[in-house]
């Protein structure tokens, strides 16, 4: 049975963090393959905040390419509405069967965040999750989510692993908005993309 990693987020925009936090679940989970979902409209980010889809999915692919076994998928970008996970999942589970196993990546800040998520406790029946944690945070909401009853016997399922990338998307969009530098944050040819097409100015 393969062993797949599947990277969801808003991507605005990819960066090393996120290749990261990919490449340490790959190394570490023993995954065969990682696909990244770029969200459509994310439900928990404010409309017209975010930028246009098929720019953070352009980056995406630009930060994996030529990454083997890593994929960028438009799931999310071309169905309508929000993008929710467990929708997502739901078609990831008809698309492999008993053929793979799911493993949903994510940092800490997105799993505390769960059980705001559609149908949060269903998403345990189709993947286990990865989860990590950038340096210097705290595990004190996580703990308290995992002792929620109804997620103590699913536990087991959520798997961390500490991270030594401290970056985030939103510390990238205002540095460029204040014109400040970038490149030890993002892969250079996403630096590049951002700058060419003059993005989060
Ligand atoms: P923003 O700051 O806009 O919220 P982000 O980079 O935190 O952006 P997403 O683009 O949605 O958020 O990230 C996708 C996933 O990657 C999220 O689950 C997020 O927690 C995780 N992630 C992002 N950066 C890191 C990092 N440096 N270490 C660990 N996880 C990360």
């Amino acid at each position: 049975m393969k062993r797949i990693g599947i990277m969801g987020g808003t991507f605005n925009p990819v960066h090393k963090g996120h290749l990261a936090l990919a490449r340490a679940a790959q190394e570490h989970f023993a995954l065969d393959e990682i696909v990244f979902i770029p969200s459509g409209t994310p439900p928990h980010k404010a409309a017209g905040k975010v930028l246009n889809k098929e720019e953070r999915y352009a980056m995406v692919k630009l930060a994996i390419k030529g990454k083997k076994n890593w994929s960028a998928s438009r799931l999310e970008l071309d169905r309508p509405g929000y993008s929710y996970a467990i929708d997502t999942f739901a078609t990831l589970k008809k698309l492999y069967g008993r053929r793979a196993k799911l493993f949903y990546i994510m940092g800490l800040d997105s799993i505390t965040e769960l059980l705001d998520w559609k149908k949060p406790l269903e998403l345990f029946k189709l993947c286990e999750f990865i989860v990590g944690t950038r340096p210097g945070t705290r595990l004190r909401t996580f703990r308290r989510l995992v002792k929620f009853p109804p997620l103590q016997k699913e536990v087991d399922k959520i798997h961390l692993m500490e991270l030594k990338e401290d970056v985030s998307a939103s510390e990238i969009r205002a540095k460029l908005k204040a014109g400040k530098p970038v490149g030890r944050l993002l892969p250079a040819a996403i630096a590049a993309y951002i700058k060419v097409k003059g993005l989060y100015r």
